[in-house]
């Protein structure tokens, strides 16, 4: 669109990987583009605290936000970081069930990846799994050849640095606290950066500030009846592995309510790391709650379920994400909300919540669907 005498084209409120990815995404599509971040770095909260997996889409209901994202993400994905030298290593993952009962669950598992056009899935048997990874213990498994790890930090660096070639920057501390429609159909975004609170006006508007959609939501402009949704948070612990394991691939214990089970994942350097676990809070604190080892006990018991040789002692406490959800504890899980002018009646206007995993995977296909959907009418 034209440029109404705006201050700036087009602004994204929250320098994590989606901000940074629809930042990129406009930048390259010619727009004049800014990214404010309350931080004083990019990425500093929830895409900085993931498992850092690419996931392959096989969770998800069909034709579900998240399915559709994840699935088109993953091969943006994968070709991107391939592209722009961003570490990514295709790993592949096992789902493992370690009881007959669980072992249902997977069908239904490899139901949902099929209905979602993973048709990669196979299924396999113990002496399959053992040739796998010879110290898990499951009876049935599925294994995703498409499922990877990235480097977070190295991917949202490289769209930061696709913004910044096209002209376009990131105003660090910078806090946004009002958001009004003003004449010419502006977006009027007041800031508070260093002490001082400014004003600056917009065409465009992307509002994807994670667990600050909690604030930011209820500010933007809206008309009619439509409420936006309201954040719920569940916290999810990390445990590191003390020295090292023979373990090549990814582990996922079939999920669990909130999340996806205490899974075992790798990270670049060939470090191992368990969980997250689902602890639903109140409030927005990053503060590792080791329950006087009852946290340890429960991730030890989780992870010999399916890795009976796990030393004692060889847990240590890692690192704290939160999960912004718009489902509260114990409903249904719910999908992406990514709302455009049809949803909230303001238009050039997009504004994202829940984006919970697999929101790292699906990061440029979300840029995509939210620039086409800022052009609704
Ligand atoms: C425990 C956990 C594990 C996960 N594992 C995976 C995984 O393995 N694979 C996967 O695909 N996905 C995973 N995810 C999901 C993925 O990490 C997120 O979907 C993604 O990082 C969300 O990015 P974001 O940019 O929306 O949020 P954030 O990274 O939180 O970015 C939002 C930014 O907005 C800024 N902000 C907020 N309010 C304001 C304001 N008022 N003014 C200015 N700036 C503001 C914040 O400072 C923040 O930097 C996981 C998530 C969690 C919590």
């Amino acid at each position: 669109m034209t440029n109404r005498s705006a201050d700036i084209q087009t602004v994204i409120i929250g320098g994590g990987v989606i901000g940074l990815a629809i930042a990129a995404e406009c930048a390259n599509a010619g727009q004049e583009t800014y990214v404010l971040e309350r931080h004083d770095a990019i990425g500093q909260e929830v895409s900085s605290r993931s498992s850092e997996v690419i996931h392959a889409g096989v969770y998800y209901p069909r034709q579900s936000l998240k399915a559709r994202m994840c699935v088109e993400g993953k091969h943006l994905l994968y070709d991107y970081a391939r592209r722009r030298s961003v570490p990514v290593r295709q790993l592949g993952k096992l789902v493992v069930a370690t009881s007959a009962a669980e072992a249902g669950a997977l069908d239904a598992i490899a139901a949902k990846a099929k209905a979602n056009g993973v048709d990669d899935i196979r299924v396999l048997e113990k002496d399959d799994i053992h040739a796998l990874e010879p110290d898990v213990a499951a009876v049935k498994a599925l294994f995703s050849p498409s499922t990877g790890i990235i480097d977070s930090h190295g991917l949202m660096c490289a769209l930061e640095n696709d913004l910044i070639e096209c002209g376009g920057s990131v105003a660090l501390e910078t806090n946004v606290s009002k958001v009004s429609r003003g004449p010419n159909d502006l977006f009027e975004i007041e800031m508070t950066s260093g002490g001082e609170t400014t004003k600056v006006t917009a065409c465009n508007l992307y509002a994807a500030a994670g667990l600050g959609m909690a604030d930011i939501g209820p500010l933007l402009p809206r008309v009619g009846p439509y409420v936006p949704p309201t954040l719920h948070f569940a916290k999810g612990h990390y445990f590191a592995l003390r020295g090292t394991a023979r373990f090549e691939h990814l582990v996922y214990p079939v999920p669990v309510e909130g999340g996806l089970g205490t899974h075992l994942t790798l990270d670049m350097q060939g470090g191992v790391r368990f969980g997250p676990d689902v602890q639903w809070v109140d409030r927005i604190d990053h503060a590792f709650d080791e329950r006087t080892g009852l946290r340890l006990a429960e991730f030890e018991r989780s992870i010999r379920r399916y890795w009976p040789g796990l030393p004692d002692n060889a847990l240590t406490p890692g690192y704290v994400g939160i999960r912004p959800k718009i489902s509260r504890q114990g409903e249904p899980a719910q999908d992406f909300a990514i709302h455009g002018p049809r949803t909230h009646g303001i238009p050039h206007l997009v504004a994202l919540y829940g984006i919970e995993s697999p929101g790292l995977t699906s990061s440029l296909a979300i840029a995509r669907h939210c620039v086409a959907l800022s052009r609704e009418h």
